[in-house]
């Protein structure tokens, strides 16, 4: 074994051997991958071998297609077949929620080139025969689904790293990884030592145990699964002579049930309500490839489903049960990506669908190694979307809910129950004494509605319970004024005597005067966007950074990334050290006038002014005139003490003004109305500043700074894609995102959020189309947004359907 290499894999699973096959695609030779026992010695060999192109998430949809279409590559470059079956698949709905979802799935094929089509039940028995057609309420076809060879496919990966240049040394194993002060590592092996630039654990079953090597707890939990094998069947037998092929994949959402042939018969697995954590704390070292006993019983509630789905395998002989462990998250996709505060130190695990996400896994780590990014969006599985928050038990309790609702349709209104509450604010019981429908935001409980008593969230695809309630809440706001919980919203407080210098250099905004405030775009090093910030400065050497909550370990990452290392500058995620409430609407003003002796008349006071100390009632707060309602409003901000004192003043103050609490579907409604973004719908690392209409807020006229050269190019030559608005002539479903656009006939674009605006009386939706598509005329054109399989008719909006002077906001 050589003693230095550019890069340690650890972990030779299908996810290992990938990572390594990317890296020397990307010319990296000196490229190690270090096994402990043989290749696939994790969850690897046992695995069902399934995959398809189908995910929740557009963007790993996309790289599971980019998987499927690697593995004629990678039998040819390493000359190992990976036993490929592409057999097509069927996805059957028995409710009408699962068939109205397979529609959204298609939609959202059109725009991302899957060719998914929804077919009738007739023609779903004459794909796929086994079915009892009078149990389901609709299917969809996909001709790119199939089955490899687990072992075939991780030596093909290898194999063709190899002939890349990369070693495999296996029966080797990690016992350490211990970072040099330079940042490279020595990785310590019970066969020798190799000095490494870069470490990568795809430690797959052990990912956990070779995270704490570092230290690291990683949020992975590796659960019991359990598949069956058929004797042979008659009836495959008949499908096989009559189709000339094998039996098509099914996946049965409704009795969480996958299956493909097998030889003469069939392979059935089943996602058990309550299933079984493997090895909730440690995993044993001495876990070799063996399966775990196995456990009919637990099956017995799917197979029950099953049985009457597909009668034929009522009669069906059972030949084996494979009972194995693999690893999930706790939102169920895989963990990819650089750690925050460990240089050169890379996870690529968790990944529970390894032959349809490794290969793009491997794309997006070596790209991200390479270039310093991974070149696409692949925020749903970026290691950075858990905090410290999601601790070991947290992922225990997440990861059982999410294995029990594998298939289960998640409404777009709907909140998972699991590890509740974790994290909340000082104003969560009072929030609830006021009738809060709480959120589940990253693990921060914050409220969504109020709902009058008797009133629940029933969750469906279309308007609900709720309507009538955020309608009041929207208007309340437009109409007078309403209060809101803030502390969703990360905060970072940045110091030092070069705290300016680097901040000009990170945003691309021009910095703010004192007292002021700016929305602050924040650029890779390709010019996209990744941050929607703003920027207050609150005093010569001192700044506050404000952006998404969900984004902080994302932003910290790059923050600290890109810190001076002379200690000249100091940024601080606040978290729930600072907590805040904000007021909006018209008379939001003259609340705030009530309990403050400060001049905050409109002329004192303006728009995007920001005052660092400032007494709210008794409270020391720092406050910005600035509300994402759109509105006139402020946005407060107060140590977690104060919070409930910092309500109780505006509250109080506010009777005379009818003050209402709102919450976060009404704001989200109230922002639409102006045609707002949010962070990772409108605004992702896809999309340039100025495709995302973010442009006036770029200040290429100041020094150089990060994404500059990108983003110059872009405003020269034009943005390719337009964010653009439109009203949708909806029934009682709006847009929710990742709908397909369509204009005279065609699929142009797609929609990232949509909702129905109260205030203005409309349903709205926010997506991308060409900028090519919105010359002369195009107001005129046929455009349609495709919802729940239903084409609407759609305007376009080009100013926003509220202030669209902005004379409230700035008034
Ligand atoms: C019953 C079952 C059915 C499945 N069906 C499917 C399916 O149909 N389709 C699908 O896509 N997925 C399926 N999966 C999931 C699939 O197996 C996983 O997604 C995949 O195996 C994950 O691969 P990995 O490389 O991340 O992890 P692993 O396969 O666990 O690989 C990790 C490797 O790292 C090695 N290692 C760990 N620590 C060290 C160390 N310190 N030093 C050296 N080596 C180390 C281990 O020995 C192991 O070989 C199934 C899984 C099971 C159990």
């Amino acid at each position: 074994m050589k003693s230095h290499a550019q890069v340690v894999v650890i972990g030779g699973g299908v996810v290992g051997a990938s990572v390594l096959y990317h890296l020397t695609k990307k010319g990296w030779r000196d490229v190690v991958l270090i096994e402990r026992l043989e290749l696939t010695s994790g969850s690897t060999w046992h695995a069902a071998g399934g995959m398809h192109t189908v995910n929740g998430d557009p963007n790993v949809a996309k790289l599971q297609q980019y998987t499927i279409n690697l593995y004629k590559e990678i039998e040819e470059v390493s000359g190992q077949s990976v036993g490929l079956h592409m057999t097509e698949g069927l996805m059957l709905a028995a409710t009408p929620a699962r068939w109205e979802w397979l529609k959204s799935i298609r939609s959202k094929g059109r725009y991302l080139g899957m060719q998914v089509e929804l077919v009738s039940l007739d023609e779903a028995e004459k794909l796929l025969p086994l079915i009892d057609k009078r149990q389901f309420t609709g299917a969809m076809y996909d001709p790119i689904q199939g089955h490899v060879d687990p072992y075939g496919t991780t030596h093909a990966f290898a194999g063709s790293a190899k002939k890349g240049g990369a070693e495999v040394h296996v029966h080797t194993r990690v016992m350490d990884t211990k970072p040099r002060t330079d940042g490279t590592w020595d990785v310590i092996t019970d066969k020798g030592n190799i000095h490494a630039e870069h470490v990568i654990n795809c430690g797959g079953l052990w990912a956990r145990e070779v995270g704490r090597m570092v230290g690291l707890e990683l949020p992975v939990l590796a659960m019991e699964h359990q598949y069956l094998i058929t004797e042979d069947m008659p009836e495959v037998a008949e499908i096989n002579k009559t189709t000339g092929k094998m039996v098509l994949h099914a996946v049965d959402f409704d009795g969480e049930i996958y299956m493909r042939q097998e030889r003469g018969g069939m392979l059935l697995g089943t996602y058990e309500k309550h299933g079984i954590p493997w090895s909730a704390k440690d995993t044993p070292w001495d876990f070799g490839p063996t399966l775990l006993p196995d456990d009919m019983e637990r099956m017995a509630e799917n197979l029950e489903v099953g049985f009457r789905h597909f009668p034929a395998f009522q009669k069906a002989g059972i030949k084996k049960i494979i009972n194995g462990p693999f690893t999930f998250a706790p939102d169920g996709n895989p963990l990819v990506g650089p750690i925050r505060g460990l240089k050169n130190y890379w996870v690529a695990c968790g990944v529970m669908a390894g032959f349809s996400q490794a290969g793009g896994v491997g794309l997006a780590l070596s790209n991200w190694m390479a270039d310093g990014d991974p070149g696409m969006d692949v925020w749903a599985m970026d290691i950075a979307r858990f905090g410290k928050w999601a601790t070991r038990s947290y992922t225990n309790v997440k990861v059982r809910e999410n294995y029990g609702r594998r298939f289960r349709v998640r409404f777009p209104n709907e909140e998972l129950p699991a590890a509740r509450p974790l994290r909340t604010t000082p104003m969560y019981h009072k929030w609830l004494e006021l009738g809060a429908v709480m959120g589940d935001s990253w693990s921060l409980e914050a409220p969504l509605w109020f709902a009058p008593a008797g009133v629940k969230d029933e969750f469906s695809f279309h308007r609900s319970t709720d309507f009538p309630h955020v309608k009041a809440e929207c208007k309340a706001v437009r109409n007078g004024v309403g209060i809101a919980e803030t502390s969703t919203f990360a905060k970072y407080e940045v110091t030092g005597v070069n705290a300016e210098t680097w901040l000009s250099h990170l945003l691309a905004c021009k910095i703010p005067k004192e007292g002021r405030m700016t929305l602050a775009p924040m650029l890779n090093h390709a010019g996209k966007l990744i941050g929607d910030l703003s920027l207050a400065k609150a005093g010569p050497e001192r700044f506050y950074i404000f952006g998404s909550g969900a984004g902080e370990e994302y932003h910290m990452r790059w923050f600290e990334r890109h810190l001076p290392t002379d200690g000249t500058v100091k940024i601080v995620a606040l978290g729930q050290g600072l907590t805040g409430l904000t007021i909006a609407g018209p008379k939001s003003r003259d609340v705030l006038a009530k309990v403050t002796d400060e001049d905050v008349s409109a002329k004192a006071f303006r728009f995007m002014d920001f005052r660092p100390n400032m007494e709210i009632g008794m409270v020391p707060a720092m406050i910005g005139r600035v509300s994402f309602t759109g509105d006139l409003g402020f946005e407060m901000w107060v140590k977690p003490e104060h919070q409930v004192a910092l309500f109780t003043a505006l509250w109080n103050a506010g009777q005379e003004f009818g003050i209402r609490p709102f919450g976060g579907r009404a704001l989200l409604s109230l922002a639409r109305e102006k045609s707002f973004g949010t962070w990772a719908r409108e605004f992702r690392p896809i999309y340039g500043p100025f495709e995302a209409d973010l442009g006036r807020f770029v200040d290429l006229s100041k020094n150089d700074f990060i994404g500059r050269t990108g983003a110059a190019k872009e405003k020269e030559e034009g943005p390719k894609r337009t964010r653009v608005s439109f009203v949708v002539d909806a029934s009682d479903a709006d847009a929710i995102g990742d709908e397909a656009v369509w204009k005279d006939g065609k699929v142009v674009g797609w929609i990232t959020s949509g909702g129905y605006c109260h205030h203005a009386d409309k349903s709205l939706a926010i997506g991308y189309v060409p900028t090519e598509v919105l010359g002369a005329g195009a107001e005129k054109a046929k455009w349609e947004i495709e919802i729940l399989g239903e084409m609407r008719k759609a305007q376009l909006q080009l100013e926003p359907l509220f202030d669209p002077k902005a004379g409230r906001m700035r008034g």
